[in-house]
């Protein structure tokens, strides 16, 4: 067991970066209104991860088989892995980072009754201690040591600034796919990164970027049968950065998807100057039955069925709301 779990690892978690991206979803699962990220670090990378949240929380007995391979509170029947709700490993995630790390997590049910919050040390997936203890609602967890007995995973880790943006990336894009879910991020106890839950995505993207750029974007809105897009987008101007990025979720997932990238891409046409990347933020809320999201598990790549058709939407809407200019 300790051993599929640190392969399994090898599959899930590559970096700091997935294992926030990780806990963050399960935090998103549990129905969190709020999400606080800190991360420690000093010249040897990043020592400590650390994500608390005020979901649901769970009971002693949940808490301790949540480490647990296949361990998934989000599979009903096997039909559900067709139209999954929600986008977490598969009961894989907790169990692979519990075995090449040391995890406490503290958990409270939100509950009416005075039973106590559960305390659970697990490190290289053997449980140390499982004892009460008084907590708020909601969980929080903490990751030290990670990759202390995969050297090799280990090495292959870059420099801490470069391992604390891909987990400033991480939070920004979960950010983004919810703004309804106030987000925060400390490194070093500095505030990196502070969003308000809203129902309003552009309201998000000034605090993620500031109201100068946010001011400037246009909002995408769509509707078909099976598919709702609600988003923004810009013409490049001088004042926009010029990312590479264009970010989109789908049901609240942030994901990688070349093609819905150059769909969008298409829908600026012309418009788009030769040196200049679209500027775009869409929250895509599709049919379950039409996506797989859990292709690759890190990569995020998406597979939905009907793509050239919603390719063709997604063109067609962002060239409609660039065309009409409204704000
Ligand atoms: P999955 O997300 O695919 O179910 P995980 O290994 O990520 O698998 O989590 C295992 C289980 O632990 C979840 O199904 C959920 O029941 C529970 N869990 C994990 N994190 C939290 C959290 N922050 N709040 C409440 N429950 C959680
Ligand atoms: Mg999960």
């Amino acid at each position: 067991e300790a051993t599929i779990n640190k392969i399994a690892a090898g599959e899930v978690i590559e970096r700091p970066a997935s294992v926030v991206k990780e806990l963050v979803e399960n935090s998103i699962d549990a129905g969190a209104k709020s999400v606080k990220v800190d991360i420690g670090s000093d010249s040897k990378g990043i020592f400590r991860i650390r994500v608390v949240d005020d979901g649901t929380g769970m009971d002693r007995d949940s808490a301790v088989l949540s480490f647990t391979r296949h361990a998934t509170s989000k599979l009903s029947d096997i039909s559900d892995l067709l139209k999954l709700h929600t986008m977490g490993f598969r009961g894989e995630a907790l169990a692979s980072i519990a075995g090449v790390s040391k995890v406490t997590m503290i958990t409270k049910m939100q509950t009416i009754d005075v039973s106590p919050g559960t305390k659970i040390v697990i490190e290289g997936g053997d449980v140390l201690d499982v004892s009460d203890i008084g907590a708020p609602d909601g969980t929080s967890i903490l990751i030290e040591n990670l990759f202390f007995n995969t050297p090799a995973r280990k090495k292959f880790l870059k420099s801490r600034q470069t391992e604390f943006s891909h987990v400033h990336k991480a939070v920004q894009n979960l950010a983004l796919a919810n703004p309804g879910i106030s987000f925060q991020l400390n490194h070093n106890g500095k505030e990196k990164l502070a969003t308000i839950r809203t129902s309003n995505l552009k309201e998000t993207v000034a605090y993620i970027y500031g109201g100068e750029i946010a001011d400037q974007l246009l909002e995408v809105k769509g509707m078909t049968p099976y598919m709702k897009v609600e988003g923004l987008c810009a013409v490049p101007s001088k004042n926009l950065p010029n990312s590479r990025d264009i970010i989109i979720s789908i049901n609240n997932r942030s994901v990688n998807s070349v093609s819905l990238s150059r769909a969008i891409k298409r829908g600026y046409g012309t418009l788009l100057p030769k040196d200049r990347y679209p500027v775009a933020f869409l929250n895509i809320i599709l049919d379950k039955k039409i996506v797989d999201v859990n292709v690759h598990p890190t990569k995020r790549e998406v597979r939905l069925s009907r793509e050239k058709e919603i390719e063709g939407e997604i063109s067609a809407l962002v060239k409609k709301t660039l065309e009409s200019g409204d704000l």
